[in-house]
């Protein structure tokens, strides 16, 4: 392959909220960016709320701060959330996290994905970022210098460095080679709108049942219509079975069951929107880097939703990669050298490796009615609730400190 003079410095393939971000990061930076998505994310719309929503942690906050996108998304829609009670349903302890008790207005925000698409995309148009949408990537080629991305439209990319942010099923991860290992949790999340006779209290609920856990993330006043603090967005899990059962069901009905599985924490629930089921996979890379080829978000890492960490750890990639460059900077040395690269892969493999093997543990001792983890997990969670260095320092882990 040869290296042409007009190459830019990086291309993201996969515009969702990691791609785009890693994009708007590395072109602040000063470099040439180049953004290859397949479908621009449709506009957002304040009455038709996203049903995939984040849990956001304090630094992802601040990184959206940083990329300029966070101050118009607190001011459409975000809801801070200042507590947490996680528990289970076979009983023991309940787990407390209290934003004053760790010194913080609030432990994290709940945003939903169309609404932080929809601004993340605006701010392409004035970072200098080169837009490729819609455009999809069919074909590679690298050598020590660079890669040549060939889209299926005719069009081609040469870049100093390939960035594969398109998602779990990665065309540009498959393409590059990069070693995947799976795991089918044989569950399905069962997202939905919903409306609770009692008020949420700014609070993140989980509650742990046999087949999975299910949470209500407190949602911002007026969704759906919903009055002040009575709007969640759940995430129930469930085994694959249970969910055609519980998606077969009709509005009363699946309202009642959720209510019950809920144990009636917020009073009757009554559903505000349709529901949709995804399938739970684990899915890790063996490498984050081959060649001049990274991996970034889902492509690198698809975890269990049981801790909202997802587009966490996908944000946190994307940041590493942002403080490599600017260390490399500082000492004026090239911040795509194989030891730069390999560092931060490093870092990364190993946060996102640990994240996922305890939400698979967690998954493990919680999502089943075996004697010897139902009275393991009562316990558990008792102990860890009335050690405050033990909630403190779990809640620093979740919150990327
Ligand atoms: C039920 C459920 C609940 C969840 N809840 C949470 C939560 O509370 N908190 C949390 O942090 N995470 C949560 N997640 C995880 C979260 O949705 C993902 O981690 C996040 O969307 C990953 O973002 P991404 O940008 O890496 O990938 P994606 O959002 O998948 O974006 C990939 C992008 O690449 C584009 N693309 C794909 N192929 C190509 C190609 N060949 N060429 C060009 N473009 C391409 C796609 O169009 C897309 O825009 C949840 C997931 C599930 C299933």
């Amino acid at each position: 392959m040869s290296v042409r003079r007009d190459r830019l410095d990086a291309v993201v393939v996969g515009g969702g909220v990691v791609g785009t971000t890693t994009a708007l990061l590395l072109a602040d930076s000063g470099l040439q960016v180049a953004l290859v998505e397949a479908s621009a994310p449709p506009r957002w719309q304040a009455d038709r709320p996203d049903l995939r929503v984040y849990a956001f942690a304090p630094d992802n906050m601040a990184l959206l701060d940083r990329v300029g996108v966070w101050a118009s998304v607190a001011e459409a829609r975000a809801q801070p959330y200042r507590r947490m009670r996680i528990w289970d349903a076979a009983g023991g302890g309940e787990l407390r996290f209290d934003a004053d008790a760790m010194g913080r207005r609030e432990l994290g925000w709940i945003v939903e994905h169309g609404l932080l698409a929809d601004r993340l995309t605006a701010a392409l148009a004035t970072s200098g970022v080169r837009t490729l949408c819609p455009a999809r990537v069919e074909a590679l080629a690298q050598d020590e210098s660079g890669v040549r991305l060939q889209l299926e439209d005719g069009r081609s990319v040469e870049a100093g460095i390939a960035i594969a942010a398109d998602g779990p099923d990665s065309t540009v991860r498959a393409l590059a080679g990069f070693d995947v290992e799976r795991h089918d949790y044989a569950q399905r999340g069962i997202v939905a709108y919903v409306h609770t006779a009692r008020p949420h209290h700014e609070t993140a609920w989980q509650r742990f049942l046999p087949g999975g856990p299910l949470a209500f993330l407190p949602c911002a006043d007026g969704v759906l219509g919903a009055a002040a603090g009575q709007a969640s967005s759940i995430v129930w899990t469930v085994p694959a079975p249970e969910s055609e059962r519980l998606m077969a069901l009709d509005g009363a009905a699946f309202d009642a069951e959720l209510t019950r599985a809920f144990d009636a924490r917020l009073g009757e629930v009554r559903s505000l929107s349709p529901r949709v089921a995804f399938p739970l996979r684990r899915q890790l890379v063996e490498e984050y880097v081959r060649g001049r080829v990274l991996v970034v978000g889902d492509a690198a890492h698809v975890v269990h939703p049981l801790a909202g960490q997802g587009v966490n750890l996908g944000l946190r990639d994307a940041a590493g990669l942002a403080d490599s460059l600017r260390a490399a900077r500082e000492v004026r040395a090239d911040w795509t050298s194989p030891d730069r690269l390999a560092r931060w892969a490093r870092g990364r493999r190993s946060d996102n490796t640990i994240a996922a093997h305890a939400f698979d543990a967690i998954n493990r001792v919680f999502s089943n009615d075996r004697l010897s983890a139902t009275l393991l997990r009562g316990p558990l969670l008792g102990v860890a609730g009335r050690l405050p260095p033990v909630t403190r320092a779990l809640w620093r882990r979740a919150a990327g400190g």
